[in-house]
């Protein structure tokens, strides 16, 4: 029982198999009081029946969650204390706003005076305090979704858990609505679990985040930590936008030399395992991709700009090179880059990373450690 204690939020070697589909599997978590953590993963990887688990919804098949050292199999969601927010937000639509508040108040039979003050008291953190006498048929999508969240927090949950709450909103008012649910998290301080799907969502919203696949949990850590130090190609994959480069390369038995397409062999970092051979992925972000119209010190390597696509804040670029399509970002293009002409390209050598290819694991012994936060 004292392993329960370590995190406020705790899942020990939590599983939830449905017939022969593993969903949730093995997954052992430990969530801080008042962060917000994102669960992040592709459609299918077991998101919904994590949340579904920490809300009582599902009966894991195995393992067990503890709240603040207690634990809560077999405890009935309604006394949880823990409040989940769906992607379909449902308001009674007979309700106006205030009522719709302070619904989950009335059932719990509190008195009048309390659930109008803590109606206006939430009304203040959603930023709807004018709407309260609106239906629910004269919200916007983006206060509809407030109205949820309003609902959610106005229980004073323990713990908060939404799931994708963004999904059916357009671009920029999920943009906004996703600063909002920080400036209320902040504000609110409630542990909360957020899943989604959309890498860009979850590192602007997460004080750590998961990163799921199949039902496992890889990893573990800041944004800036899983980004900058992924412990495997599908985490490295799987956030950033333009996606990672993934070069083949052979790595030579013992002589921490790389042969890989574009140069003969390469010294790379002393730190590969003496026993580490066969073959691996280099693994580059785009933005440690340097490309120049003139020649500058080696290593360097004589390209073809295929694509330009000019996002107005910075540039994503395509460039061919010894028989591969190499993406690069730059924050501002240079003189006469253009696509179909000849440019200079330079890998940053201490920014690469190198995956096993059959596993798809990092080489590097020390790459597993990434709980910076
Ligand atoms: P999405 O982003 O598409 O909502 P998700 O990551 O939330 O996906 P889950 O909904 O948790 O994934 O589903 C994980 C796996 O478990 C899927 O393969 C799904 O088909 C399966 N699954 C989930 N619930 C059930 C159920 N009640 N019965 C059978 N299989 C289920």
């Amino acid at each position: 029982m004292t392993a329960a204690c370590e995190g406020y939020l705790r899942t020990v070697h939590l599983s939830r198999t449905f017939e022969d589909k593993v969903a949730v599997d093995d997954l052992t978590l430990d969530l801080r009081r008042g962060e917000l953590f994102v669960l992040l993963g592709p459609s299918g990887c077991g998101k919904t029946t994590m949340l579904r688990l920490l809300a009582g919804l599902e009966s894991p098949s195995k393992g067990e969650v503890f709240l603040d050292g207690r634990p809560l199999n077999g405890v009935p969601p309604g006394r949880r204390n823990v409040a989940m927010v769906f992607q379909d937000h449902a308001l009674y639509p007979h309700m106006r706003v205030a009522d719709n508040l302070g619904f989950g108040l009335r059932m719990q039979r509190l008195k009048k005076e309390e659930i109008r003050k803590r109606v206006a008291e939430v009304a203040g953190i959603i930023g709807l305090e004018d709407r309260l006498g609106a239906w629910p048929h004269q919200l916007s999508g983006g206060e509809a979704q407030r109205v949820a969240l309003g609902k959610a927090l106005i229980r004073r949950p323990d713990v908060l858990l939404l799931d994708e709450p963004l999904s059916n909103l357009d671009a920029p008012l999920r943009r906004r609505l996703r600063e909002e649910i920080l400036r209320l998290q902040r504000k609110s301080a409630i542990t909360t679990v957020y899943v989604t799907h959309d890498q860009e969502e979850g590192m602007a919203l997460g004080d750590r985040m998961g990163i799921l696949q199949g039902g496992r949990l890889l990893q573990v850590g800041t944004p800036r930590a899983v980004y900058e130090n992924p412990g495997c190609v599908f985490a490295a994959e799987f956030l950033g936008s333009p996606s990672i480069n993934l070069i083949p390369a052979e790595l030579l038995l013992g002589r921490d030399r790389l042969r890989w397409p574009m140069g003969a062999e390469t010294q790379f970092i002393e730190r590969i395992p003496r026993d580490a051979s066969g073959s691996v992925w280099i693994g580059i972000r785009p933005e440690d991709v340097l490309v120049s119209m003139r020649s500058k010190s080696p290593p360097e390597y004589v390209g073809r700009i295929e694509f330009i696509q000019d996002m107005g804040f910075e540039s994503h670029l395509v460039v061919s090179c010894g028989g591969l399509s190499l993406r690069a970002r730059c924050a501002h293009l240079p003189e006469g880059m253009r696509e179909g002409v000849p440019a200079y390209l330079k890998l940053r050598a201490e920014r690469m990373l190198l995956f096993r290819r059959d596993t798809g694991e990092r080489v590097l012994a020390d790459a597993g450690e990434t709980d910076a936060g």
